[in-house]
């Protein structure tokens, strides 16, 4: 074929990067869930509810009671690059917050109509920022956010060819909420599809000194677990509580009777996000080998604490993968924590059984 005619190189204009950079973060509205929850868990919020409509393809709204948005940074957070969470290099190497990449909202902004309205403890009012006119105008909410995402790929219908059914997104959308739910028993969620409310976990006291593996937090998981995952998955799993140097692993892993057909109750957080990751579950894998054959697939919720200087997050725009410094270290303490945790009821029914 003949070679294009060569074309002037050009900056891309604003709105197209944020579209592009849509393609990698927004694939459908549960990846706007997650953003949003990520959002409003970063702001301090106690209580978070999702509003769905027509499988969050119409609607997504996401309400927190956190720090707010003042009137004057409104149009700040929709930019792209622009976050509160960041300011250099170091603050990346041990970021603690689900976001930091100020991407997410001028993403969703360029392919949805966008809305923020937020009011922060000290500001008189809330304030509603529409993104499509820029327009700022006085509303009435206590404090919190709330974004709205309407018409999602409304100007990208390649895009919205691509989404299933809302019955189908619906259940994408919960799932996400679920992930944060797993991580976070402190903070009390809500979803509701169509005007019905569709989930509801209750948030339980933490103290905020806490430790990973301390009682309180256990206790705090194994319910919201019970509430999340149902109650059988407590009542078939044991506590797993391993340190080994710079990694600590908590959270709950399955009775070999509790393994599934399917891999759908199989959650690995590290620093308290949520992440998909070979090393996690192939170290989870192995500890069942001897205790799980054929095709079963074991349940857990693994929770892994490791210095942030040791993990890299800033993998993939999603952040759903992550880069460890040292990947063996990592796979020695989840599988050993997993096979501690279930060793725990052969030894006692051994010493039941003793004389
Ligand atoms: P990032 O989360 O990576 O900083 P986002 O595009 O998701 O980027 O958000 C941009 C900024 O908007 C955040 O850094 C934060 O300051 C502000 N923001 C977004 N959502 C909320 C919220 N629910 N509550 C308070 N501030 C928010
Ligand atoms: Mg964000």
């Amino acid at each position: 074929p003949a070679p294009l005619p060569r074309r002037p190189i050009r900056d891309l204009p604003d709105e197209l990067i944020s579209q592009i950079a849509a393609g990698e973060v927004v694939e459908r509205p549960a990846s706007v869930v997650r953003e949003l929850v990520d959002n409003a868990l970063d702001s301090g919020a106690t209580a978070i509810t999702v509003r769905l409509l027509a499988g969050g393809v119409r609607l997504i709204s996401v309400e927190d009671d956190g720090c707010g948005i003042p009137q004057d940074e409104l149009p700040v957070a929709l930019r792209r690059h622009a976050t509160s969470k960041i300011t250099n290099l170091h603050d990346l190497e041990t970021v603690a917050t689900m976001g930091f990449r100020g991407e997410a909202l001028a993403a969703i902004a360029s392919v949805s109509e966008t809305a923020l309205l937020s009011r922060p403890q000290a500001q008189a009012s809330a304030f509603l920022l529409d993104a499509r006119s820029g327009e700022i105008r006085p509303a009435a909410r206590s404090h919190g956010t709330t974004v709205e995402v309407k018409e999602l790929f409304f100007s990208t219908p390649a895009r919205r060819k691509f989404l299933k059914s809302d019955a189908t997104e619906l259940a994408h959308c919960v799932e996400a909420v679920r992930r944060h739910a797993l991580a976070r028993p402190d903070v009390g969620f809500a979803i509701w599809h169509e005007g019905k409310l569709v989930e509801q976990w209750r948030a339980t006291f933490v103290p905020s000194q806490a430790r990973p593996g301390e009682g309180s937090v256990q206790d705090a998981l194994a319910r919201r677990l019970a509430d999340v995952l149902g109650e059988d998955f407590v009542n078939q799993s044991m506590a797993v509580l391993h340190r080994a140097g710079p990694v600590t692993v908590t959270g709950r892993a399955g009775l070999p009777d509790a393994a599934r057909a399917r891999a759908d109750h199989q959650y690995c957080y590290v620093n308290g996000r949520f992440v998909r990751d070979k090393v996690l579950t192939h170290a989870a894998r192995s500890a069942y080998e001897d205790v799980l054959h054929g095709q079963k697939q074991p349940v857990y919720a693994l929770y892994v604490e490791i210095d942030p200087a040791r993990v890299d997050v800033n993998v993939h725009p999603t952040k759903i993968e992550v880069r460890f410094r040292d990947s063996r270290e990592v796979h020695q303490a989840v599988r050993h924590a997993v096979e501690n945790a279930l060793a725990a009821p052969r030894a006692a029914a051994l010493a039941a059984a003793a004389p």
